[in-house]
């Protein structure tokens, strides 16, 4: 019954035993000795495997691979004060390797702390260099939620060792079942994922890398993200380095892998994407004569304190690194966006009685595919003439027969970024009289196709602009949505599915003003990409 069940005792022992179980500790390695025998048994009788070594400091290292191989600490078990000391060996090398451990030691009886009592040493103090957490509960009673803390802590961020200190006292103590509170398992780490404009602005830089530079890291190996980062390898075609142990993560005998040419990789590369791997001495800390002086890199890690050590990185990707990965793989397909993303989300959202109007290449090609018309009269574009700058006239014209036949009805006006460079000063018209004409500009930097602000840049390192710039291109990142901020409408720039419908969205709503939402699309969106071979120094 109840009443006698909740006076059953159970011994300190089993309490650290029953708290090892419920965190899914399976192994743990040790040398018994006074005070700990008695928890290795007990942990043996729940099923733990107990492995017994010779040094504690093997015993340390042995735990902490179990950590690395299974994501779940090992447990070294040790004894007081000279067992310790020689167990924090294997605590700084798993720290210090990011790998997830768990030390519990004995210490002597709280009533002799202080008087010489046998191997006695500040424990919890000697640990705390070695570990992220080194804590003595305070009772019996708190063991289990110490225990949770510590596993927790070995896991959760980044991975390192833990250390709980068992005072003899508590091994031996007798206390009643119900004095022991049950504590959860403690949850596999929470999965934090990167900024999404820092994924969009990585995914750039690497797409314009000349020389992209993986370089993969036991981190990577830690976080499982072997099948993400192959994928991320294949799809944009990165040449990988793997550091020593983040060997195997992309097998070795991969066509893009190259182990063998590890110091020109290095030395060349112009984008590195650093996978779980600390630029240390392993890296050569990430600088000249090893590399490039401008090599930009990108950190994905999911320690912030880790980011910018050594170098100013151009990217950095706080997260976990399979998120990460799956992050950039998901922002290859939709960013930048192409035009069908962007009349797929336009289309979805546009009242059926609208005008649409539009002129432009691509924009009015593809948009007249895309974008259903349900009443007539109610397409204007370009026309028999094919002129460019009609656009912003028409739609002026649709706005004012809409609000003076039928009010509330919109106007859309679909436009090339050139297209809508012919009339754009119109915009001030459209503010003066306050008419329901929502603008999208379709902004590929250019006329048919542009380039992206980078290949700008890289183009006129070397050369003035009217020399060397394509005559199709415009300038790049062209904020024309301040064109409609500066009379007095709304202005939207948006680079992302979810920013087109967002602002869409608001556009539609508000019918007290214009808008115009500036759309940034892929540059080349129409043709797959070229060889720039102008851009080498060779042809200059
Ligand atoms: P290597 O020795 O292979 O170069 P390091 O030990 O220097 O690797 O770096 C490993 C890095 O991986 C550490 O900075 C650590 O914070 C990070 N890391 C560990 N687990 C994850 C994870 N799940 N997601 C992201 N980064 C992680
Ligand atoms: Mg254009």
């Amino acid at each position: 019954n109840f009443a006698e069940r909740s006076e059953e005792q159970v011994s300190g022992a089993k309490v650290i035993a029953q708290a090892l179980k419920t965190q899914d500790v399976e192994y743990v390695f040790g040398i018994v000795g006074i005070p700990v025998t008695e928890i290795a048994i007990a942990a043996q009788q729940l099923g733990i495997k107990y492995i017994g070594m010779r040094n504690e400091q093997a015993a340390c290292y042995a735990a902490s691979a179990i950590g690395y191989l299974t994501g779940r600490p090992g447990v070294c078990l040790v004894v007081s004060g000279p067992g310790l000391i020689h167990a924090l060996g294997g605590m700084a090398n798993a720290n210090l390797n990011c790998w997830p451990l768990l030390v519990i030691g004995g210490s002597p009886e709280r009533n002799q702390e202080t008087m010489g009592a046998f191997q006695e040493f500040p424990q919890v103090e000697a640990c705390r260099l070695y570990t992220k957490f080194s804590a003595r509960p305070s009772s019996i009673e708190a063991v289990p939620f110490v225990i949770e803390k510590a596993v927790r802590s070995s896991i959760y961020g980044r991975p390192g060792a833990c250390y709980v200190d068992i005072p003899a006292d508590f091994v031996n103590l007798q206390v009643n079942v119900s004095s022991i509170k049950h504590v959860e398992r403690c949850m596999s780490p929470p999965i934090s994922m990167a900024e999404t404009s820092a994924v969009c602005t990585a995914a750039s830089v690497i797409k314009n890398a000349k020389q992209p530079l993986l370089i993969i890291g036991k981190g990577a190996a830690y976080a499982h993200a072997e099948e993400s980062i192959q994928k991320l390898v294949e799809q944009y075609k990165l040449p990988f380095l793997p550091t020593p142990m983040g060997k195997g993560v992309v097998p070795d005998n991969h066509p893009y892998c190259v182990g063998a040419a590890r110091s020109r990789a290095l030395q060349f590369a112009d984008v590195i994407v650093l996978f779980g791997a600390r630029l240390n001495w392993i890296l050569h800390f990430g600088l000249p004569p090893r590399y490039q002086p401008d090599v930009k890199f990108i950190q994905v890690d999911i320690c912030a304190e880790e980011l910018g050590n050594n170098v100013k990185p151009a990217v950095t990707l706080l997260g976990d690194i399979n998120a990460v990965t799956k992050q950039e793989l998901a922002s290859k397909k939709s960013l930048p966006m192409n035009y069908y993303t962007v009349f797929y989300h336009v289309q979805e959202q546009l009242p059926r009685d609208c005008f649409v109007v539009s002129e432009g290449a691509n924009t009015m090609d593809i948009g007249r595919t895309v974008l259903q018309n349900y009443l007539p009269r109610h397409r204007l574009d370009a026309g028999t003439f094919g002129t460019m700058g009609v656009g912003l006239g028409f739609a002026i014209a649709a706005a004012m027969v809409a609000k003076d036949r039928s009010p509330g009805q919109r106007v859309i006006c679909v436009e090339g970024d050139s297209a809508f460079g012919f009339s754009g000063m119109e915009v001030e018209t459209i503010c003066r009289y306050n008419l329901p004409i929502i603008l999208l500009v379709v902004n590929n930097n250019g006329i048919y196709q542009g380039f992206d602000t980078d290949t700008w840049k890289e183009m006129l390192k070397f050369q003035d602009a009217a020399s060397v710039v394509p005559p199709m291109c415009l300038l790049p990142n062209s904020h024309y949505e301040q064109v409609m901020t500066a009379f007095g409408g709304k202005g939207y720039f948006v680079q992302t599915p979810e920013e087109l419908q967002k602002s869409l969205r608001q556009s539609l709503a508000d019918t007290a003003k214009p808008s115009l939402i500036n759309i940034m699309i892929e540059p080349q969106a129409t043709r797959k990409t070229q060889d720039f071979h102008w851009l080498t120094r060779s042809n200059m």
